[in-house]
Formats: structure tokens, sequence, C-alpha cells
């Protein structure tokens, strides 16, 4: 068995291609997989293409092929995460006296076991919004289930992931919202994927492009930056702003807040609310001096990302790996890209997120929101907590 040291946390990644062959091989199943933001910009360096031809829709063509039903985005769910996330935020900051601050991000796993096993006492001030991949799961299996009429139990859902810490994510007893069985089944990284399919000799890069499926398959700008530092805040501050005046900032009004420098602040007024302070940390010695400087009160924010591995996800533990050459920068970059060049970059107007609350959830915050995409950091333990 193949087994990878991540270097976030010692998790160790386990091989989990044969669960994901055994389910494609299944008449009875109905396979569905996600792809994270972070996966599209580094699978090509093993083919050596370059990004621009490198595309998501390549990577749709290739599973299709390896025999997925459907093939979903993360996007999604990034966008859907904005919507729960910047809402939590508004509530928070709208009536400041009912919580503890700042209120910090939630969607990276290794940030959060880091925070629950080392500093306990901030556990609340976490978002509850589930992360972008446990949002998919959870409505793959009652959203998109009902949709096609079919029993959840024969739904089994596979990410894609840049990252290791998000197979421990995925096993989370908190995690299995639909059913007994967990709301995402397996968790592939991006190293996994691409061993399956030099496998099956499937090449991505001699494939054409096919669109994602529908309905969880659209995502906007603001969605695909959650792959690099500074891109979860940026895309909830856009939302937020709109949330609070009606109105869109700028889409490039919160760029000082991008890079991969492992702690950036800034302050920016929201109109109504007025000035709003924040922080972007990457990288867990980042981290654990941001939480020394809070605890303390060298610092004061209002809410702060902070992603595990230097530079976000684009440098997770799960992407290809090039002896003593750091690709988080030059990944993040095309994402930002990517996001410059979108039609939308407001999460609040993904149209397919508009339909979601329109036919399904009814609001952010709903009771079927809650039910589904957020989540209790206290239902599940550390091994070392009482
Ligand atoms: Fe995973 Fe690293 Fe991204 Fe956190 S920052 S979600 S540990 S890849």
């Amino acid at each position: 068995q193949c087994v990878v040291h991540c270097p976030v946390g010692g998790l160790q990644e386990h091989d989990d291609t044969g669960k994901v062959f055994d389910a494609l091989a299944d008449p009875n199943k109905i396979t569905v997989v996600q792809m994270a933001p972070a996966v599209r910009v580094a699978w090509a360096e093993y083919y050596h293409l370059t990004p621009e031809f490198a595309s998501a829709e390549r990577m749709v063509t290739a599973l299709k092929q390896m025999g997925f039903d459907y093939v979903f985005d993360t996007n999604f769910t990034a966008d859907l995460t904005i919507m729960e996330e910047g809402s939590e935020f508004v509530d928070r900051f709208t009536h400041r006296e009912r919580y503890t601050w700042p209120m910090f991000t939630s969607c990276c796993p290794g940030w959060v076991r880091f925070l629950k096993g080392q500093f306990p006492d901030y556990t609340d001030n976490l978002s509850t919004a589930k992360s972008p991949q446990q949002m998919f799961g959870a409505l793959a299996k009652s959203y998109f289930a009902e949709k096609i009429g079919v029993d959840p139990k024969r739904i089994f859902v596979v990410s894609i992931m840049p990252c290791t810490a998000k197979k421990s994510e995925a096993a989370l007893p908190t995690m299995r919202t639909v059913s007994d069985d967990p709301d995402v089944d397996v968790v592939l990284t991006t190293r996994e994927i691409v061993r399956m399919f030099r496998g099956e000799q499937i090449n991505p890069a001699t494939m054409e492009e096919t669109p994602f499926d529908s309905p969880l398959g659209t995502g906007t700008g603001a969605a695909v930056i959650f792959g690099a530092s500074g891109g979860v805040m940026d895309a909830a501050l856009r939302s937020a702003y709109y949330l609070v005046t009606g109105s869109n900032p700028d889409p490039d009004a919160f760029s000082a807040i991008r890079g991969v420098k492992g702690w950036k602040e800034a302050t920016f007024t929201i109109p109504k609310e007025g000035d709003l302070s924040v922080a972007v940390v990457s990288g867990l010695s980042n981290a654990r001096q941001l939480m020394t400087d809070l605890e303390e009160g060298r610092v004061h924010y209002d809410f702060v990302e902070v992603m595990a591995c230097p530079g976000g996800c684009a440098g997770g533990g799960g992407q290809p790996i090039h002896d003593g050459t750091e690709m988080a920068e030059a990944r993040g970059n095309v994402l930002w890209n990517i996001d410059k060049k979108s039609p939308v970059r407001f999460s609040h107007e993904n149209p397919e997120i508009q339909t979601l609350y329109r036919e399904y959830l009814r609001a952010p915050l709903s009771g079927r929101s809650h039910h589904l995409l957020h989540t209790d950091h206290e239902g599940w333990k550390m091994p070392n907590q009482k």
C-alpha cells in the first residue's frame, strides 16, 4: 500500500484508489465526483502542460472516461460556503456582544485540528460553516439525490482534493448528515487521481474539453480563489459588502490581502458598518504566532482566514511534489488570473446557487441550511481531548 507523509501535521495519505475503482465497477452505485479549486492548476504539472491548456474541463472529460456518472465542481460549494459564512459573519458583526472575536474561517481541516488541539478555548470562534468539500457531500446526497429520484445510499461521493487532511475531515462523525454513511465516501489527492489516470491509460492532455454537469457544477471567480491564500477572505468580503450595502464592491477592492506572504492584515471600510479589521495567515508556525499574539492582546481582528499550508491549498500536501521547488505562488497566481477573467466574480451572483436557495434551502442560515451546511466543532474530540 502506498503511504505518503503530509507536510502538514504529520498526517498520512493512504491510497484510496482501490475503493474508487470498486465503486466505479458497482452497477448499483451512482458515482459523483467533485474537483477542488486548487487541483485544476496542479494536475497538469505531471504532463508538462501550460495552465491555459490544462483546463478543469479537460479533467472533466478524463473523469467521464474513467466512468464517473456525474462530474461536479467544488467551486459550486465554495460559492455556497461564502453565502453561509458571509451571512454568519454579518450576523455576528451586527450582534457583536453575543460573540467572542475574531471569527475564524473553518474550511481548512488542518487549521481546525490545530486550533482544537492547541488553543481549544477558541473553538467557538470558528465559523460553523462546513468546508466546500463537506457542503458538497451533504447536498449530493440530499438535493441532488432528490432531483434525480434515487436513494441517497446509492450515491457514492468522491472528492479530488489538494489535501491529505481532507481525508480525516470526511471521516469525522459529524460529517454524516444525510444518513449513517459519510457524506463524502472517498477523498483522493491530486497525486492519486493522476495515478488512476495512468493506471487506466487515460491522458487528459490529449482530450477535448467537457463542461461540468449541472446542478452542482457552476462556480464564480470568487470560488476559484479558495485555492490561494487570501481567497476565502477576499470572496467573503465581496459578498459581505453586498449583504450589508445592497450593492457590489469593486471585485478587486480587497486585493491588499492577496499573495503568499505568511501573515497579511488590512482594514476595510464597509458603508453602514464601519471599519473591519482582517488578517490572512498561512502556515502553522504563523498560525501559532497569530494565536499567541491574540491571546496576549498584541493584535485585534474581526475576521481571520487561516490555512495550514504555506500559500494555501495551492501548496497543499496532496499536490504534485517537485523536489526543491515550491509551487504555491505560481499556482495561486493562475487562480487569481482565472478569477480576473471570470464573467461572474461574486458568489451571490452564481445562478445555480440562486436556484438552490429558491428551490431548496430558502435562505442562508435557514433551518435546512443549518442542518446540511453547518457543523458543531465541539461534536468530535481530538485524540488527547477529555
Ligand atoms: Fe488542506 Fe492545506 Fe488546504 Fe488546509 S491549506 S485545506 S491542509 S491543502
